[in-house]
């Protein structure tokens, strides 16, 4: 029997570029499945993360018009992460294999022929690794380039150059869902479920339509909380730097006193007040780090759902039914 496949497709605010990509997946998923890599019960389950426009209108006449179609809809905008991690931990129970893509028909679909590929030789995660970034601005590029360096500098190993384009078995999702935490960032949580895991290279085109909801702002927001959520690297830094600064401080005083008893104290209230400053900055900056990770450890404590399903539509043999309040509760998902 040929796996089930789910194609799980976050979407905010994306009526104008679903009715280019959605037959594109579509023909996709049915070439999969004539040549019999895929099953035929096979889906695209697309997760409508709140929107204000009409995708999920549009996502409800899909399911209505194509069996292949489903979807779910959050109460509210939870981000890209929980829509992505709430379409994969509903899909988990219903096929076999899932891959995550977006919905603007950036990453190149033809991509899933090699993931399939390598799920049937027996991996069970398959990371989409962007062979280049020609089609990004160079601002992009350099930034996001940055970004992962910066994140593995910091303690959190990431695939270079992955985003969330990814096989995952059902095997694999089970044991992720197993991973608690409210402060998600997938790309770097996955391979901590280990497996056997391998890349395939893709080149990413342009959004097909409609703009990019990740401004600097959000990059940073996501890199930030990708840093904060996967290492405590930030932490010793700020230990490291303090045992150099009370090192440096020592010879300072065995200087100070070896000056004074030369009788040839050293003078200047500039190089004062500027040490002051540099130290005033680094504490400040220190109890920031430190806050940020208070401010998970409250987030965690109080574990609220990381989503909230309003609504399902084609679900297998099903109508579009309305599900108020089903949420995520603990051990539920
Ligand atoms: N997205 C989402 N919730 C959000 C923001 C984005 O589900 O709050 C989805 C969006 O519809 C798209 C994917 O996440 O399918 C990636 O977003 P986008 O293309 O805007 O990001 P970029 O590719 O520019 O980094
Ligand atoms: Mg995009």
């Amino acid at each position: 029997m040929p796996p089930v496949l789910y194609i799980v497709v976050p979407c905010y605010n994306e009526e104008k570029v679903l009715p280019l990509t959605s037959p594109m997946f579509l023909k996709k998923l049915l070439d999969l499945a004539s040549a019999g890599k895929i099953s035929r019960e096979s889906r695209i389950l697309f997760v409508n993360d709140g929107s204000k426009d009409g995708t999920w209108k549009l996502i409800s006449s899909l399911a209505g018009l194509n069996p292949h179609f489903a979807g779910i809809s959050l109460s509210r905008n939870r981000g890209h992460q929980n829509a992505l991690l709430a379409g994969l931990m509903h899909a988990k129970d219903l096929c076999d294999v899932t891959i995550s893509i977006d919905c603007d028909g950036q990453d190149d679909i033809d991509a899933m022929d090699r993931m399939i590929d390598a799920y049937l030789d027996g991996a069970d995660i398959v990371y989409g690794v962007r062979s280049d970034r020609k089609s990004d601005t160079f601002f992009k590029r350099t930034t996001a380039q940055g970004f992962y360096k910066f994140l593995n500098l910091m303690g959190a190993e990431v695939v270079y150059n992955h985003a969330d384009y990814r096989l995952m078995s059902s095997r694999a999702l089970k044991e992720f869902a197993k991973f608690r935490e409210v402060n998600i960032f997938l790309r770097g949580m996955v391979p901590m479920v280990g497996f056997k895991s391998t890349s395939v290279y893709y080149e990413r085109h342009e959004r097909l339509a409609g703009k990019s909801h990740y401004p600097l702002k959000k990059m940073l927001a996501l890199a930030f909380n990708g840093i904060t959520s996967l290492s405590i690297k930030p932490i010793r830094i700020i230990t490291c730097f303090g045992f150099l600064v009370a090192a440096v401080s020592v010879i300072g005083i065995i200087w100070s006193v070896i000056m004074g008893i030369l009788q040839s104290p050293t003078g200047g209230w500039a190089s004062t007040v500027s040490i002051m400053c540099f130290l005033g900055g680094i504490q400040l900056l220190s109890l920031g780090v430190i806050g940020e990770y208070v401010g998970k450890i409250y987030l965690e404590t109080k574990a609220r759902p990381r989503y909230i399903i309003s609504e399902v539509t084609g679900e297998p043999g099903g109508q579009t039914k309305e599900e108020p309040g089903k949420e995520n509760e603990p051990g539920k998902e």
